[in-house]
């Protein structure tokens, strides 16, 4: 199995954040979010999605929806660094 397979296997049991993929595959976030790149296009073959859940901000509530694959550190509304990163998962 590649890194990729397993990282979508990953997140086909739970969602994680790019943080938690760093940490379990030992590698940057950079390479996190080039791997889930690719993850989300590979799965579409096999017929699945790649969902991300919203970051949201500890301090004012807000949902952070992100366009791309990308890590969210600081609330755009409230500029708060409190915030609990977008999540993937894999259906
Ligand atoms: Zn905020």
């Amino acid at each position: 199995m590649t890194v990729r397979d397993e990282i979508a296997r990953v997140l086909a049991s739970g969602d994680r954040s790019i943080r938690e993929l760093a940490v379990i595959f030992e590698c940057s976030e950079r390479e996190v979010v080039q791997h889930l790149e690719h993850v989300s296009r590979s799965v579409r073959a096999k017929g699945m999605r790649m969902y991300v859940l919203p970051a949201v901000c500890m301090k004012c509530g807000a949902e952070i929806r992100v366009s791309r694959i990308r890590n969210v550190r600081k609330c755009p509304k409230c500029r708060s660094t409190h915030v609990e990163p977008p999540r993937f998962r894999i259906r």
